[in-house]
């Protein structure tokens, strides 16, 4: 089997699943929007999920990032993508993310949206998501639920960035099914402040019925999509 018809039968299947998710939960399948999650996977099976009919893909390591949407660029010159950076951003990263990231998902203190508003200085506002920590673990990423409120503000009142939503990992040890649900409740409460902050990033290979069947409008599938990404791998 080609690379471009493995890849047409995983996109098939992924996104029957997301069809049928979104049938039980009684929502329209147009409402979740489907991420790749290209990381460590090449230029040329970008370029292949795009002539497949993806516009959206997400990278996780500035370094890969910069060179991956470059080639792409060189081998699908007409095609439209719009980049996402999903892993955690080192400020020192901020100026060089900006080149290549249409929307930063991974937004979860302040210092980083002062180094993200400084490198983005003259562009196009930037699309940024809050990553939330469902659990609070300080070691993991993510902008605890209680200090939400205080981090959209501080967004919504820099100019550079444009705030779009949330977006979260299901923590390790919690269902997926609970950790969505507090999700979903706590972006509720964070629209009634920032009505345009629609989008709920949330739900992987593994559990994007459980973020589907909770609201989820954007789910980033890696291994579903692409394959394994291996032991060494990130
Ligand atoms: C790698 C990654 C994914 C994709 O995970 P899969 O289980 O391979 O679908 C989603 N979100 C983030 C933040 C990731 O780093």
């Amino acid at each position: 089997m080609s690379r471009r018809d493995e890849l047409a039968a995983n996109l098939a299947e992924v996104r029957e699943r997301i069809h049928q998710a979104c049938e039980r939960a009684g929502r329209d399948h147009r409402e979740v929007t489907l991420l790749a999650v290209t990381k460590t996977f090449p230029a040329q099976d970008v370029a292949l999920l795009s002539d497949l009919g993806l516009t959206e893909f997400a990278e996780n390591r500035d370094q890969e990032a910069s060179r991956k949407t470059e080639e792409f660029a060189r081998l699908r010159p007409d095609a439209h993508a719009r980049w996402h950076m999903v892993g955690s951003v080192q400020r020192n990263k901020a100026k060089s993310v900006v080149t290549w990231a249409d929307q930063v998902d991974a937004v979860d203190s302040t210092r980083l949206v002062d180094a993200l508003a400084k490198a983005n200085a003259g562009r196009d506002p930037l699309d940024v998501l809050l990553q939330v920590s469902i659990d609070g673990d300080p070691h993991r990423g993510g902008c605890p639920i209680p200090d939400l409120p205080d981090l959209a503000d501080y967004v919504a009142r820099t100019s550079e960035l444009r705030l779009r939503g949330v977006m979260t990992v299901a923590p390790l040890g919690m269902s997926p099914e609970v950790a969505f649900r507090a999700l979903q409740g706590a972006v509720t409460r964070l629209r009634d402040d920032h009505p345009t902050a629609t989008v709920i990033s949330a739900g992987m290979s593994g559990d994007l019925e459980d973020a589907i069947a909770h609201g989820s409008t954007c789910v980033r599938v890696g291994t579903a999509l692409l394959g394994s990404r291996g032991l060494a791998s990130p």
